[in-house]
């Protein structure tokens, strides 16, 4: 277990597995159904508090109070779009750190995008979140809150999640794998692990480790570009980890889980979305099972870039389509409220 102890030597109560918390409670006298019945208030119910346990005796409150920290978030806003329903709420954590979590309706159903550090260290030139660097981890606690804030807030099932948000999740690696452990555990929410995808910017040795965590989840590489050179004007990370061995670490991933990849490609106007790049991507990734996700580039002001055109966009996609490649272009959920991923936090952090 990683990180879970928080300062004054708590720990998080809801970054325990039931194991874990089966174990702790034992360590205080208390019987493993307990346990089972405070998991259940915390995972199931989606209890905010103590206050809400009511099956637990005031002196058993009192002594988790005195052994845990209990997280929640506080809503800091949240904006709701009229085209489509997107919601993206910003929310403040224990130490006055804000991260930001979308939530999205689908035909298919629900899907919430969560964050998985406050700020991010990787660098990728068009992104806002990574601006300010990263401030810290988040718990695996702290990243189940969010989905359960938005589940009792909108009242709505939630079916899909995304480790989308801010952060990069192979950088916090073991609070994310107990994460979506908690997350889909039959005695929590309970959501299918084919329904979980994890995107990250490359971590060779991280995503070859969670090839060998025997979970079914979607891994997707953000790929951005086709050479190596390329990549790296746009990605730091790829002067660390060369195309070639991220590759290699992707179809690993496939080897060992059978789950089907998702490649995600920003499509920025003039630097990765020409012809010759379409060509490239299709010899990079067209023999692999995958799909390739399109985003055209969400511009931010500190940076010079742009969205590609609607017919360059077109074009990127149907000559992907004529190769048999499985392509969606990302429909840009929200338009109308706040845009790219980490531009709410970033605005309020400037507003304050
Ligand atoms: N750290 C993870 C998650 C990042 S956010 C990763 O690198 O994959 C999810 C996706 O959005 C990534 O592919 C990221 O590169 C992309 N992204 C970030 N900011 C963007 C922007 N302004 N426009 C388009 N895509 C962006």
């Amino acid at each position: 277990m990683s990180e879970v102890v928080l300062e004054n030597d708590k720990k998080d109560i809801k970054s325990l597995s039931l194991t874990e918390l089966t174990e702790e409670l034992n360590n205080l006298g208390e019987k493993a159904f307990r346990a089972k019945q405070i998991y259940q208030w915390m995972h199931e119910k989606l209890a905010r508090s103590y206050d809400e346990m009511t099956n637990i005796s005031k002196a058993l409150k009192e002594k988790l109070e005195a052994n845990f920290v209990y997280t929640s978030l506080n809503m800091v806003t949240f904006q709701e779009s009229k085209i489509d329903g997107t919601r993206k709420y910003l929310f403040e954590l224990a130490d006055g750190n804000v991260v930001e979590s979308v939530w999205m309706k689908y035909k298919h159903g629900n899907s919430v995008c969560i964050s998985s550090q406050v700020g991010c260290r990787m660098g990728c030139r068009f992104c806002a979140s990574t601006l300010d660097g990263l401030e810290r981890n988040l718990l695996p606690g702290e990243m189940l809150d969010q989905i359960y804030y938005i589940a009792r807030h909108t009242g709505e099932r939630v079916s899909n999640i995304v480790v989308m948000g801010t952060g990069e999740p192979m950088d916090n690696y073991d609070n994310l794998i107990s994460f979506i452990r908690m997350l889909s555990d039959e005695h929590g929410l309970n959501i299918s692990q084919r329904n979980i995808t994890v995107s990250t910017c490359g971590i060779v040795p991280r995503i070859r480790q969670l090839a060998e965590e025997d979970l079914q989840i979607t891994l997707a590489l953000s790929l951005h570009a086709t050479t190596d050179e390329k990549r790296r004007k746009l990605m730091p990370i790829a002067y660390t980890y060369g195309l070639a061995e991220v590759l290699d670490a992707c179809k690993y991933y496939f080897d060992k889980t059978g789950r089907r990849l998702t490649f995600e490609y920003s499509l920025v106007r003039g630097v990765n979305d020409t012809e010759e790049d379409s060509k490239e991507l299709i010899d990079l990734v067209g023999h692999l099972n995958c799909h390739v996700n399109l985003i055209p580039v969400n511009p931010i002001e500190e940076r010079d870039y742009k969205e590609s055109t609607a017919q360059a966009i077109k074009a990127f996609q149907s000559r992907l389509e004529k190769n048999h490649i499985n392509v969606t272009v990302r429909r840009e959920m929200g338009r109308d409220i706040d845009g790219a991923c980490g531009q709410l936090r970033r605005r309020h952090k400037k507003e304050m």
